[in-house]
């Protein structure tokens, strides 16, 4: 007989294990809209408020009336709603009310500014299960450098403040790039000195879903985003429970030859603002019109062959055991680099040298250049020293490296990144 789970974390995964065997969608994101009134530095889809072709094509309210009908009778059992920035649709509340009434588990994301006195009350009375909300800086300066909208600052906090007022579970959270990674550590302390509130912070920026490059502008090194995990103790915790759980063979049997690894297809799904259900938020080559269809087809049917897909080749990651914590995915190789079977580099660093400097041994997986032997790990090697010295140096006291510039954004490519994704136009039959 089992052991109870120990934490929420080891009941939702084994409850993953058991039912990813059955295919049930039970993990469901929905983007309720791309529209924003912040325009984030590092945004992946953000559109502006008034985007007449999104206003024009996002689901209507009966639309997602009907597929939240679908899904709780698909099994669903927990559902995300994400943006762009959920409460920008002045429906978004009924929306909402119907997810709750219908018994689903329901996060919300957002950046808070628009969270006002009666969307508050509103959750205070149909709870949410948590809300996360994106801080973007410490500092008034850096927070709208990155959001690019003057006065909007202050209205994260306000938001905050109305939910933290309620009792609400509320966590913060960031994203860390060149622009604010000097306030990471004192977002952290505001968030569980000043407020009681969770905190976490994300490095992995990936293309725009439109294929602009500007997220990678502001991206971090890999040397930098395993600093901030080394300076942070929770951090390298977790890591070592992640490891613990995850740094094993990532494919059932039988199932060695399958694209995908992940939870998408399986028992996860994700629908954009337009009704597209896709396989994750990030993948945009197959996509089920739910417009058109039902959440029962488009699982059952469409996803199920997407899910099924098969490698056309073996690469060092097709049985790389770091896959799980390396953020390497179908969806993330078709952002950047337009195939879903290539290595990222960016990744494959990342994941590599965090594992050299947690300590973690890396199961032999194929030709890799950031393994012993390969080309790339004595430079990585040296960067892991390197990365040593600089934590040991911020520890005792030195200076953190300031804010850099903001760069000059690149405007999104208009002939596409070569993936046939069709978001950005360059492909107008991406919908069956
Ligand atoms: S708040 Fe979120 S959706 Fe809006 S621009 Fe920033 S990252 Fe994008
Ligand atoms: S990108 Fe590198 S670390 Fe990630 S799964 Fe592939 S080989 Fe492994």
């Amino acid at each position: 007989m089992s052991l109870a789970p120990r934490s929420y974390t080891e009941f939702t995964s084994r409850l993953h294990d058991r039912l990813g065997r059955k295919r049930v969608p039970i993990d469901v994101s929905i983007e309720v809209t791309r529209r924003c009134p912040l325009e984030c530095a590092h945004c992946y889809n953000n559109l502006p408020m008034a985007d007449p072709v999104a206003r024009r094509e996002e689901l209507t309210l009966a639309q997602h009336v009907r597929i939240l009908d679908e899904l709780a009778d698909a099994g669903t059992m927990w559902l995300l709603y994400t943006g762009g920035e959920i409460f920008a649709r002045a429906d978004f509340l009924d929306i909402y009310r119907h997810a709750k009434a219908k018994g689903l588990i329901v996060t919300l994301f957002t950046n808070g500014t628009l969270v006002t006195e009666r969307i508050a009350d509103v959750l205070a009375e149909w709870r949410p299960f948590s809300v996360e909300v994106t801080l973007y800086g410490r500092t008034r300066e850096t927070y709208e450098r990155l959001t690019g909208i003057p006065g909007s600052y202050d209205r994260c906090l306000a938001g905050v403040r109305r939910l933290v007022d309620r009792g609400l579970s509320v966590s913060l959270k960031t994203v860390a790039v060149t622009l604010n990674r000097h306030e990471v550590e004192d977002m952290k302390r505001f968030a569980r000195d000043e407020l009681g509130l969770e905190f976490k912070f994300d490095a992995m920026m990936t293309p725009r879903l439109d294929c602009g490059k500007s997220p990678l502008e502001v991206r971090l090194r890999p040397e930098d985003i395993v600093e901030l995990d080394l300076l942070d103790e929770d951090r390298v915790r977790e890591w070592a429970e992640q490891a613990a759980l995850f740094i094993r063979p990532q494919h059932l049997p039988g199932h060695e030859n399958d694209v995908y690894h992940c939870g998408g297809g399986n028992n996860g799904l994700s629908i954009d603002p337009y009704g597209g259900m896709t396989i994750c938020n990030f993948s945009m080559r197959d996509v089920y019109d739910l417009k058109r269809g039902t959440v029962a087809d488009g699982w059952g049917r469409f996803l199920r062959d997407v899910r099924a897909r098969q490698i056309t080749r073996v690469t060092k990651c097709t049985a790389c055991q770091l896959k799980s914590l390396c953020g390497m995915c179908p969806a993330n190789a078709e952002l950047e680099t337009g195939d879903a079977e290539t290595p990222v580099d960016f990744l494959c660093e990342v994941a590599h040298l965090r594992a050299l400097a947690l300590g973690w041994r890396v199961p032999e997986h194929g030709t890799c250049e950031f393994c012993p032997g390969g080309p790339r790990h004595a430079a990585m090697a040296g960067a892991a020293a390197r990365l040593g010295e600089r934590v040991a140096a911020i520890r005792a006291g030195a200076r953190r490296p300031a804010r850099v510039a903001l760069p000059v954004l690149a405007a999104p490519s208009g002939a596409g990144c070569g993936s046939g994704c069709g978001s950005c136009g360059t492909r107008d039959e991406a919908r069956w």
